[in-house]
């Protein structure tokens, strides 16, 4: 039978020559990842450590990830133990990756896997999309690598290669569904578990070591001969971006009460909103005009202020500190210091020093 063309996708040619190339390359140059098997092997990596590595994967570097997965693995070596952890640990522990309602988000998996599941993750990508808090890229990917499952995994890293290796004018974020399906033609049925696991983690790590944001290492590429973007002698463009608004800036106040014992005042914050959940300084509102009143009467100071950015706004947070008492949770200042999400951290160590 002849294969027909489907208009505006990659031949099955194409697709096959591509796909046996990064295979290949993904052999010998995989990087080495604490949660990862190498290439090649058919004994599937435990689904509780790539879920979990996937889930900090998506909020921060691998670099930056690891110290977290490996204290994670220390701590709560099995999705059971994770379970059974209480809210307020895996916060503190998660202090520092950043978007805490994935922290809390985990732990809802990790329970509904416990007692729905019976410790065990489903193995199939719609089984795992029906647990709490794991979307379409996570569901993907945990089918793909710790099953060896076909699955289109689709991150950045992927849809800037397909971006480049097709040349896709369109720019993001409407260019999402075309990269997804230009990606889908690589994900083909009749393979092994192992190069279903493989293949995703190959496009991930060219993605991430040479087809880079900046700069691509097209003289290194092992696809380059496919590559379109590279035709054009503008590489780095793709993909293309609709220009972000600019990021607002917010003002507000942090207040470091300290008890004159070491111990310093926190507060849970609600559960909802930016850091919900999480133990965090007395602040005020975070705006353009914040009130100013503190949350105890005290001799308050001013002691400088620090900068923070989040995703959707930046912070400068003025820190004016105290020695008091009140209804707060009093914590050891070195403790704080260490489990504090970064912009409480920053906060509280500009208050002890000034
Ligand atoms: Fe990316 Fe360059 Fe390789 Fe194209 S040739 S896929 S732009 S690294």
């Amino acid at each position: 039978m002849v294969a027909v063309p489907i208009p505006d996708m990659p031949s099955a040619e194409t697709v096959a020559r591509i796909r046996a190339v990064l295979l290949d390359w993904y052999a010998v140059q995989a990087r080495t990842l604490v949660w990862r098997t190498p290439p090649g092997v058919e004994r599937r990596p435990d689904p509780y450590r790539v879920w979990l590595s996937e889930v900090m994967l998506q909020q921060t570097t691998t670099p930056h990830a690891t110290p977290y997965f490996l204290a994670f693995t220390t701590r709560w070596p099995t999705v059971n133990d994770l379970a059974a952890a209480q809210d307020g640990d895996v916060m503190a522990a998660w202090a520092g990756l950043g978007y805490y309602a994935r922290a809390r988000n985990l732990l809802t998996c990790a329970r509904a896997v416990a007692s729905d599941h019976g410790g065990v993750f489903p193995d199939t990508e719609a089984a795992l999309l029906n647990l709490p808090g794991v979307g379409a890229y996570t569901a993907a990917a945990v089918a793909a690598i710790a099953f060896g499952r076909p699955a289109n995994v689709v991150d950045g890293n992927v849809e800037r290669v397909m971006a480049r290796l097709f040349a896709v004018e369109t720019p993001l974020p409407a260019a999402r569904p075309r990269l997804k399906a230009l990606a889908a033609r690589f994900v083909i049925g009749d393979q092994s578990g192992a190069e279903h696991a493989d293949w995703p983690q190959a496009l991930m790590d060219l993605g991430a070591t040479v087809c880079r944001p900046k700069s691509p290492l097209c003289d290194s590429c092992p696809v380059a001969f496919g590559c379109a973007a590279l035709a054009t002698g503008e590489p780095g463009r793709y993909p293309l971006k609709v220009k972000k608004a600019e990021r607002p800036h917010r003002y507000g106040i942090a207040w470091v009460l300290r008890d004159g014992q070491g111990g310093v005042a926190l507060m849970r914050r609600p559960d909802k909103g930016l850091l919900g959940g999480m133990l965090g300084l007395p602040t005020s509102d975070w705006g353009d005009n914040p009130d100013t009143t503190p949350p105890v009467p005290a001799d308050w100071r001013e002691a400088g202020a620090v900068e923070h950015v989040f995703t959707h706004f930046s912070l400068t947070l003025a820190v004016h500190v105290a020695a008091g008492e009140g209804d707060f949770v009093w914590t050891a200042e070195a403790e704080a210091l260490a489990g504090l999400p970064t912009v409480f951290r920053k906060a509280l160590d500009r208050g002890l020093a000034g």
